[in-house]
């Protein structure tokens, strides 16, 4: 049996028990709010799963030696870096899913009352969860020594963010058109545009 053997694998835990209630209280919250229109799609669920075994990877490091094989070493200057990084995923993650409210969904889809949110965290970029997601992932591998926990979520959340944020904005276009279509005007995707 393996334990946590660095302050960086506990800043890692932290961070995610954090993000987890985070999640969970928004979660909650959403449960009622009925869909009108859902966008699924195979690849969308298989990247999402990968993704979410991606993010639970780092478990099997912590806690036992199945990953062993993998492991590297990193400056400890990194590991600092990597904190900071984490912090902001997670503020983000907070005040994204704070302003997208019961409009916040998984898979892709329309709520009863969907609103169009875009003050707040969304002034300035249309992803900020995403972003959030990003960072999550980076600070990941900057915070644990194995090359698979560390960068698997990463490998997986790229490629997850390029086919499925087109698709959200088609969505999202089709539903409140000229309203989205000003806000893409306005805004940045993944980065944000604070100048027009
Ligand atoms: N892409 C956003 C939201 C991710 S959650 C972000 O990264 O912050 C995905 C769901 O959010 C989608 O199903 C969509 O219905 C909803 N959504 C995305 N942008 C929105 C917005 N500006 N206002 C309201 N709902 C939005």
């Amino acid at each position: 049996m393996r334990v946590i053997d660095s302050i960086f694998e506990a800043v890692f835990l932290m961070g995610f028990i954090i993000g987890f209630v985070i999640r969970k209280i928004y979660t909650v919250r959403c449960r009622n709010s009925k869909a009108i229109r859902k966008y699924k799609s195979v690849v969308d669920i298989i990247l999402l799963s990968a993704a979410g075994i991606g993010m639970i990877l780092p478990f099997f490091f912590m806690f036992t030696t199945l990953l062993d094989f993998a492991d590297y070493h990193l400056p400890g200057w990194l590991g600092w870096i990597g904190t900071a990084i984490f912090a902001m995923a997670l503020l983000l993650l907070w005040r994204s899913h704070a302003d997208l409210g019961r409009n916040w969904s998984a898979i892709l889809q329309i709520r009863h009352e969907h609103s169009l949110i875009t003050n707040g965290i969304y002034r300035h970029i249309r992803h900020p969860m995403y972003a959030a997601h990003l960072l999550w992932a980076i600070a990941q591998g900057l915070l644990l020594e194995n090359w698979l926990a560390g960068w698997a979520f990463l490998v997986v959340f790229v490629p997850l963010y390029l086919i499925r944020a087109p698709k959200e904005e088609q969505m999202m276009l089709e539903q409140f058109d000229e309203q989205y279509r000003q806000y893409i005007t306005r805004t940045g995707g993944i980065i944000p545009r604070f100048w027009k």
